[in-house]
């Protein structure tokens, strides 16, 4: 499935980006896209953290499941505020050197549909 080959591809770029074993968890399409968006990351401090890496190699999947298959899509680090687009490896480079921008709580850039995508348990 290519998908799946996209993800072992920016997994790949990604572990040696960052030097060091940073695994991305979830690379199950199906659950990756059914369970509630993790956003808590944004707010660690820490950026060279485990926490905070792991939500950068989380946002990186699902702009890239949610990309349609280009390689490039808007950078949302403190620097470019989605003012630019570059590929997922030089984001990922950008989003721990500068930060996350912490005022795009809603990824629409990046494939979020807030109408579908749930943030909250939803109410049955
Ligand atoms: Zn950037």
């Amino acid at each position: 499935m290519k998908l799946q080959v996209l993800f072992a591809v920016v997994r790949q770029r990604f572990d040696k980006e960052l030097n060091r074993d940073v695994a991305i968890k979830v690379i199950d399409l199906e659950e990756a896209m059914s369970r509630p968006i993790q956003k808590e990351w944004m707010n660690e401090l820490d950026r060279l953290g485990d926490v905070y890496k792991q939500g950068v190699a989380d946002f990186i999947q699902f702009a890239t499941v949610n990309n349609r298959g280009s390689t490039t899509c808007p950078c949302p680090c403190r620097e470019c505020r989605n003012g630019k687009s570059f590929v997922f490896d030089t984001i990922s480079r950008h989003l721990i050197r500068y930060g996350m921008d912490k005022n795009y709580r809603v990824w629409v850039l990046h494939g979020e549909n807030p109408c579908t995508d749930r943030l909250v348990e939803p109410i049955d």
